[in-house]
């Protein structure tokens, strides 16, 4: 499995953030920044945006070894945010590469 992301040693859920604990440092991802980089079909097509100003994280589901699922205080749980793409949302957010806290 080359190329793929490893797993978090840890993830954290809080109502506001996702908190993941990376061999490498911490990152965390703001609830309302995940459920606007959702990439499901719906959310893709804009069909899905959400009615929640400030959408809350209320579960996470681990998909196989490869991604999380999470759900959001808005009813929308078909978001699949692969451990890369969480990887890349902290990147983006940053602007440099992971740190420790
Ligand atoms: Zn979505």
């Amino acid at each position: 499995m080359s190329g793929e992301q490893a797993a978090p040693s840890a993830v954290e859920l809080h109502p506001d953030r996702l908190r993941l604990h990376w061999p490498d440092g911490m990152a965390e991802l703001d609830a309302a920044m995940l459920r606007a980089a959702c990439r499901c079909g719906g959310c893709r097509a804009g069909r899905n945006v959400s009615t929640d100003a400030l959408p809350r994280l209320v579960g996470a589901e681990p998909v196989g070894l490869y991604a999380l699922q999470l759900r959001f205080s808005d009813g929308h749980e078909r978001g699949i945010y692969p451990w890369s793409l969480l990887r890349e949302l902290w990147r983006d957010r940053a602007g440099t590469p992971l740190g420790f806290c």
